[in-house]
């Protein structure tokens, strides 16, 4: 079948690489002159390095990214620890490691959160409890509280305000892009019961030591050429043309063209905008835009020597929540240094220059890291990402692949995979919108031969 794929993000990318892999001849629209969506990288010029839009993260339990990676032949470009270990800092630049041990499930954490420095005895003992109980809590129990406000259940469950703040934002701001109080608990547990508490490989991250171009997106573009696929940059794709309860034709700036099937894999909010009226006005396409979404920031530096060792740190506490050591991940010698603050859930930075950006998080480090009060700043780059992800609020409906026009398919990090808005969520949409097309078109296939279509 020839299949339009709308949108070239992950999503998109995973689902043309799966449907020419299934035989379908898939051409992959990409808005931009370049793809990757919401993961690319763009030249620096000033300093020569390939910068991504946002510092990306994958984990142990993400094995749908790492498998996307493992068939582009590009997973040996990351560096993944075995277990997680993550350093983290406080205010007055203490540091505390949680570190994975060789212990089942729940407890190889145990220890080193007994011996967390970044939290009161009484909250530890509080969280250790609750802990131990969503270790043990089944699926189902969990997505019955896909309608309650995580915050609003931890309070229920004794933890304070203190708590709430310096342990549980810790973990889920990164990986929900928002607070407690404004994702729905089903999906905050999903993200701990899957990322931290399953064993202790799950939660060991993994990061590219290579732009997010290079390391997934140019080889999903060569994956899909090679096997016969189309690949159109700079097509910006304005309607999906339906007649009866299919889609007939995708409209772009070369025209009406005829596809036999479309994955549609555009950002949630742009869904609508491409269809008839009347449809777009409907379930499931209409609430797509009471789905809210968050943005994320992050402030590139390059100093002039090296401030820190690490490779990477988290802060409990203060405006830094995550910084990357560029230079040391892409195994950059040099007498500079490139390091990236990755601020998740940033409504607060959203309205501020590059100068006030680069003051303030200049002074963070600073504060952080002795090394950085001697160190000039020769570069900053400030990217900030408005709709980086869309939020798990409570009660948010989120789509499947099959929607009421028989041909078209909905692929996204958006749609309903059980995972947030990942790199992970968005390879696993691609590839059940490839996969289910193809089995309706199997089914359908002997249908049509015997009623003589
Ligand atoms: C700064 C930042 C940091 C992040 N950090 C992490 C992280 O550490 N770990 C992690 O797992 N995830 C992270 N994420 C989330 C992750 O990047 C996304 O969930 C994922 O990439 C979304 O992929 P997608 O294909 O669903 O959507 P998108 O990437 O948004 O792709 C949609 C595509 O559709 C195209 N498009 C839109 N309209 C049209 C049109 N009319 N015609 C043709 N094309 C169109 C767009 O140009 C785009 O290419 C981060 C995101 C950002 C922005």
């Amino acid at each position: 079948m020839k299949v339009a794929v709308v949108g070239a993000g992950l999503a998109g990318l995973a689902a043309a690489c799966e449907l020419t892999d299934l035989g379908h001849h898939g051409v992959v629209c990409a808005r931009r002159p370049w793809a990757g969506g919401k993961t690319y990288s763009f030249l620096d010029r000033e300093t020569g390095e390939s910068v991504d839009n946002g510092q990306h993260v994958f984990m142990g339990c993400t094995t749908a990214y790492t498998g996307f990676l493992a068939r582009l032949g590009t997973l040996a470009l990351t560096k993944r620890q075995r277990r997680l270990r993550v350093p983290v800092f406080d205010a007055q630049g203490r540091r505390s490691d949680i570190t994975a041990v060789a212990l089942p499930g729940g407890l190889h954490l145990a220890g080193s959160f007994l011996r967390y420095r970044h939290l009161a005895l009484a909250d530890k003992l509080r969280a250790a409890r609750l802990l131990a109980a969503v270790t043990r809590m089944p699926a189902a129990a969990r997505d019955t509280l896909d309608g309650v406000a995580f915050g609003e259940w931890l309070r229920l469950h004794g933890q304070s305000e203190s708590s709430i703040r310096a342990l549980w934002d810790l973990v889920l701001v990164p990986t929900l892009n928002a607070r407690a109080d404004e994702v729905s608990a089903a999906a905050a547990l999903f993200v701990l019961q899957e990322g931290f508490l399953k064993s202790a490989e799950s939660g060991a991250l993994g990061i590219p030591t290579v732009g997010l171009s290079a390391l997934h997106v140019e080889p999903a573009l060569a994956y899909v050429a090679a096997r016969g696929g189309g690949v159109r940059l700079g097509c910006t794709v304005t309607r999906l043309q339906a007649e009866g309860e299919k889609v007939s034709s995708v409209v772009s700036s070369g025209g009406a063209e005829p596809f036999d099937a479309v994955v549609c894999a555009v950002p949630h909010r742009q869904v609508a905008a491409l269809l008839p009226e009347q449809v777009a006005g409907a379930s499931p396409f209409a609430e797509l835009a009471t789905i809210p979404a968050a943005p994320i920031v992050n402030v590139h530096v390059w100093f002039d020597r090296s401030v820190t060792a690490l490779p990477f740190a988290a802060f409990a506490e203060g405006d830094l929540q995550w910084l990357f050591n560029r230079s040391r991940l892409e195994g950059r010698q040099g007498d500079g240094q490139h390091v990236v603050v990755s601020l998740s859930a940033a409504e607060r930075w959203m309205a501020l220059d590059k100068g006030a950006l680069e003051r303030h998080f200049v002074a963070a480090l600073r504060t952080a890291f002795p090394e950085a009060r001697q160190a000039q700043v020769r570069r900053c780059v400030v990217l900030k990402e408005p709709e980086a992800t869309f939020v798990p609020a409570p009660g948010i409906r989120r789509p499947g692949a099959r929607t009421p026009l028989a041909n078209l398919y909905l692929a996204g990090a958006y749609t309903a995979t059980g995972w947030p808005a990942t790199m992970e969520s968005a390879v696993r949409s691609g590839l059940a919108a490839a996969r289910t097309l193809h089995s309706d078109s199997c089914r359908r296939a002997p249908a049509e031969a015997t009623s003589g279509r």
